[in-house]
């Protein structure tokens, strides 16, 4: 089926980044949210990062204007319905996509595709919530959006032939690379990542080392390119809770129990870059561990 259509949900970092890289490739794009502000803040991100790309000689100026022309942004769920794809980028919450799709659902032409970029949350169980199990999957970009290169693709039980096809030929346009993967808990990467990052926060809590030895540990004892702990604070605190919560959950093994310290940051509202604050402080001039 033909896609030139977009809807994106959530104009967080991981729909920005969405609505970007769709326009960029020709898609008209309409991004939602529930905050007029969180839209606003969307839109000058977006131009940021667009002329970042055409500062280092990877746009010209005006694929950047015709970009920024592809995008319109609504306060009102229901006008995503004339989309041929849906990719739900929401807060991290099951209840949050739930009535997401509930209220979207009568509003969609009967052959959209709809698709969550959630990190870890049941393809299956989503979609079975919908009228349209088949035409569901999962879309997952990695963070930041329009630097890197994969995209998970999560089929459900139910998802047909043709919606992947259809998803996988989205990522080929986009100019990334699709990972196929089967509808477990977390999926593929963040199945393995954010244990990791969950087993740096407990090396933190038993002072085994600081915030700056165990990221430096990682980056040139690994050769990873941040450090777990600086990536928590990127990915967000609150998102890589929730995910270990939905693998303890969804896995039932005590080792993936989330650490208590992460928690705790968490109901600090210590959420990592996005809120200033988490194992990092970024409100000065320089990123200052806090523990
Ligand atoms: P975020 O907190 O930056 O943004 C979420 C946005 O969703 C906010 O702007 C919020 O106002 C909006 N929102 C909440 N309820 C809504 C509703 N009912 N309708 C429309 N908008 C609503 O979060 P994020 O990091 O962009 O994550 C979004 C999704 O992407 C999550 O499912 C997350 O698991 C997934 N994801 C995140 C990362 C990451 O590194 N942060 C990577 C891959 C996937």
């Amino acid at each position: 089926m033909e896609i030139s259509r977009i809807g994106v949900i959530g104009a967080g970092q991981m729909g920005n980044g969405i609505a970007h890289v769709c326009a960029v490739s020709g898609y008209e794009v309409v991004l939602t949210d529930v905050s007029q502000d969180a839209l606003d803040k969307a839109l000058s991100q977006i131009d940021r990062n667009l002329a970042r790309q055409v500062s280092r000689g990877k746009l010209d100026e005006a694929t950047k204007a015709e970009a920024q022309k592809r995008i319109s942004t609504t306060l009102s769920l229901p006008e995503l319905g004339q989309a041929d794809l849906v990719i739900e980028a929401a807060t991290e919450r099951e209840t949050v996509k739930d009535s997401i799709f509930k209220e979207l659902v009568p509003h969609l032409k009967p052959d959209t595709i709809l698709t969550s970029n959630t990190s870890s949350i049941s393809i299956t169980r989503l979609a079975s919530r919908t009228d349209r199990p088949e035409k569901f999957m999962g879309f997952h970009f990695m963070n930041p959006v329009p630097v890197m290169q994969l995209v998970e693709l999560i089929r459900g039980i139910a998802t047909d032939e043709e919606t992947y096809k259809a998803c996988l030929g989205v990522v080929e346009r986009l100019g990334k690379t699709a990972s196929s993967a089967e509808d477990f808990p977390a999926f593929i990467v963040n199945r393995v990542l954010v244990p990791m990052i969950n087993e740096a926060v407990y090396v933190l809590y038993e002072g085994v080392g600081n915030v700056k030895s165990i990221d430096e540990a990682m980056k040139l004892g690994a050769n990873h390119p941040m450090g777990p702990l600086e990536l928590a604070d990127f990915i967000g605190l609150d998102t890589c809770l929730a995910i270990m919560n939905v693998l303890h959950d969804g896995l039932a093994d005590t080792k993936y129990r989330p650490c208590p310290l992460l928690t705790k940051y968490v109901e600090a509202g210590w959420l990592g870059r996005k809120t200033g604050r988490g194992f990092y402080d970024y409100r000065g001039e320089a990123p200052v561990p806090t523990r």
